[in-house]
């Protein structure tokens, strides 16, 4: 084996140099070599290769013949791949034989494996383009959906950037540049170019050669790889990233605060016994004034008595309660009567404002097992309290806001009557200072979501 590679190496080193020299010097020579052979009055014949910037490997071959009447002038990429070759020699062979007596060569890199290239066939004033994107490494001639993703929406997109830069409705367009994607493009200066014309709807319609479309609008249709390779793309992609970054920031920022907001200290007043001609009305007038919500356990009676009360109470939005009929103690009482106490109640509220009330407070606070039976089976919760205002014991609202004052914490019921004048004078100032020390005034309903407080109770708050 040792002699096998001792004596192989050397043939192989000629061979490698053989092959080399011979694609160096063939290429060029052929190509003179095929054009002289033109049957044309030939004055002058220049030929010449260069070397493509970072690509050593592709050549920009040129030649100008000058004729007696004429001068033609080829400039064109020459490529390893001959497949790649073939594809840009016949668009030049078909362009020669209308006339095209120049074609020129545009080459430009637009990012480490893509090179941009563009080919302009010129007869006269006419122009004919073939804008082509190359990948260098396979030097393959890449098709649009390399750099976009061909979908839908950016099709829709190109769709109605043509509408609003060119002025013409999408059923036009639809009927006369459609299918974008067989249009011929290039990507030059961080612009997408998409050439309009094709030479068979140009009649009676006046479209521009092409339109340009800033590179870094299309980020959304790039595909990665693209973005990957170019420059342009991967910083708007950074940047884009970096905003998204910051507006979810902000988001999570907002949604903090709002929570916070929602922590708010929330505590429900209740009251009792009404309504009360004059004094719900004037508790009414100061909930109102501190966008406070309350809760009014109610007794049928006084509901029957005072209808329009029990309506402005649900209108401005605070919850309606069962307080029971007529005020007896449930604990001294069969089932039959307490549930007569409890349906005919809720019956009555019902009746005046539309609503079913689903809360009841036992009168006194008296509740034993028959009790949370019956409750039970009406399906209605039984709201305690955990502050008692004392404002039936004291009637006064001194002693009414000291009493609340010292007791209320959040998650707070606190029980109250909306029928002695003092509770309705201790509101407000009651209000006032809980305002700022940042609690909220809900209903019970509310407070009860708030602390978890499940089933029928009973309830008493925090
Ligand atoms: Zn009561």
């Amino acid at each position: 084996m040792n002699k096998m590679k001792w004596i192989g190496w050397p043939i192989f080193i000629l061979f490698v140099i053989f092959l080399t020299s011979s694609f160096i010097f063939e290429l060029p020579l052929e190509k003179t070599t095929s054009h002289t052979k033109k049957p044309k009055l030939a004055t002058a014949l220049t030929v010449g290769n260069e070397i493509l910037q970072d690509f050593p490997n592709v050549t920009i071959h040129f030649e100008r013949e000058k004729a007696v009447d004429r001068e033609i002038y080829l400039e064109q990429p020459i490529f390893q791949k001959e497949a790649t070759n073939d594809q840009i020699t016949s668009w030049i062979k078909e362009k020669q034989s209308k006339h095209y007596h120049e074609i020129s060569l545009e080459s430009k890199k637009i990012s480490n494996n893509f090179y941009q290239f563009l080919l302009t066939a010129k007869r006269g004033s006419d122009e004919d383009v073939l804008p082509f994107i190359v990948d260098m490494e396979k030097e393959d001639i890449k098709p649009l959906e390399d750099f976009f993703t061909l979908s839908d929406s950016f099709m829709d997109y190109l769709l109605s950037f043509l509408e609003k830069n060119l002025n013409i409705d999408q059923q036009t367009l639809k009927q006369r540049i459609i299918p974008l994607e067989k249009r011929m493009w290039i990507i030059k200066d961080n612009t997408f170019l998409l050439y309009l014309k094709d030479g068979k709807n140009e009649e009676n319609f006046e479209i521009p050669d092409f339109v340009e479309i800033p590179l870094e609008d299309l980020l959304p249709y790039a595909t990665k790889d693209f973005i990957k390779k170019n420059e342009l793309l991967s910083q708007t992609l950074k940047k884009e990233e970096k905003k998204q970054l910051e507006k979810k920031r902000k988001k999570e920022k907002k949604k903090i605060l709002k929570k916070e907001e929602g922590k708010q200290k929330k505590i429900a007043f209740t009251f009792d016994d009404g309504p009360h001609p004059k004094v719900t009305l004037n508790i009414l007038k100061t909930l109102r004034n501190y966008d406070a919500k309350a809760t009014f356990f109610m007794l049928g009676s006084e509901a029957k008595k005072y209808p329009e009360i029990v309506k402005q109470i649900a209108a401005e939005g605070h919850e309606l309660a069962n307080h029971s009929q007529n005020h007896p103690d449930f604990t001294k009482m069969d089932s039959k009567s307490i549930e007569e106490q409890i349906l005919e109640t809720q019956k009555i509220i019902e009746q005046i404002s539309g609503l079913e009330t689903s809360l009841i407070r036992p009168p006194y606070g008296s509740v034993n097992d028959q009790v949370l039976s019956v409750a039970n089976n009406s399906g209605i919760s039984i709201i305690l309290w955990s502050v008692d205002s004392l404002d039936w014991k004291s009637r006064n609202a001194n002693a009414v806001y000291h009493t609340v004052m010292n007791n209320v914490k959040e998650g707070s019921i606190i029980l109250m009557h909306d029928l002695y004048p003092s509770t309705a004078e201790a509101l407000p100032r009651l209000l006032n200072v809980l305002k700022d020390q940042g609690y909220a005034f809900v209903t019970v309903s509310e407070l009860l979501e708030e602390i978890n407080a499940e089933g029928i109770g009973p309830h008493r708050g925090i």
